[in-house]
């Protein structure tokens, strides 16, 4: 038998890894918009899970993601009236790569319902600095008494947090494309990726305030 000098954990230095996940996570850098608007239906299930385990009791309003683009700040946005977030959540899931909120929450809620959950892995929300050179987070948790954060980073390992003055429960996802990802502004191109990649979602989904 060898004689064992050390056992320990492996670490990962996230300076390094940004880049490998922004450059190659996945190879099509069209499947950001999947992974945002799957984002957006959790966010919407999870909002029926608290209520059918009777912990929210506000006014949950019709189910419904938004994706705005506007050509001249070469932003593209999705919006969902889903859960929310809270500072804490924020810094948990979205300042900690490959943390996911998924696995606790169906095991907190799986007697409470039969919504599906689409995230697993904690990943899916870094996919959008494959196309953005900035993402902005502007959430409201259902949490009674929630305070609206600001969530901002520029793909850099910095992030900014700020309190936000959002009022309407849900959260709001803002690329700030790169200049090479400016197709992305393009209505049809977005009809396009909706239809291939979003065609069962369980969640109407609209442009520019118009279904598709
Ligand atoms: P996954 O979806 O696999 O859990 P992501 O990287 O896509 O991983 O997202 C990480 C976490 O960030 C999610 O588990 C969720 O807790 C939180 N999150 C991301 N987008 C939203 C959103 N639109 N509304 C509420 N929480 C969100
Ligand atoms: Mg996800």
């Amino acid at each position: 038998m060898a004689t064992i000098l050390e056992q320990g954990n492996i670490s990962i230095h996230t300076e390094n890894i940004f880049p490998i996940i922004k450059k190659w996570l996945y190879s099509d850098h069209e499947i950001f918009l999947r992974e945002l608007i799957s984002n957006a239906v959790d966010a919407i299930q999870k909002l029926k899970m608290v209520s059918y385990a009777g912990e929210f009791s506000g006014e949950a309003g019709e189910p419904e993601i938004q994706i705005t683009l506007d050509k001249d700040k070469k932003t593209l946005s999705v919006s969902d009236n889903g859960i929310g977030m809270t500072a804490e959540e924020v810094k948990k899931y979205l300042n900690q790569v490959a943390f996911s909120s998924a696995e606790e929450f169906v095991e907190k809620y799986k007697n409470s319902t039969d919504q599906q959950i689409i995230g697993h892995f904690g990943l899916g929300f870094y996919s959008s600095f494959m196309v953005a050179a900035r993402v902005d987070v502007d959430t409201l948790s259902y949490r009674e008494g929630s305070q609206a954060v600001h969530w901002s980073c520029d793909g850099s390992t910095e992030f900014s947090l700020e309190e936000s003055d959002r009022a309407q429960r849900g959260t709001t996802v803002t690329l700030t494309l790169q200049e090479e990802e400016l197709e992305y502004l393009e209505p049809y191109r977005i009809k396009q990726l909706v239809k291939t990649y979003c065609d069962f979602m369980p969640v109407p989904i609209k442009l520019d305030g118009e279904q598709i």
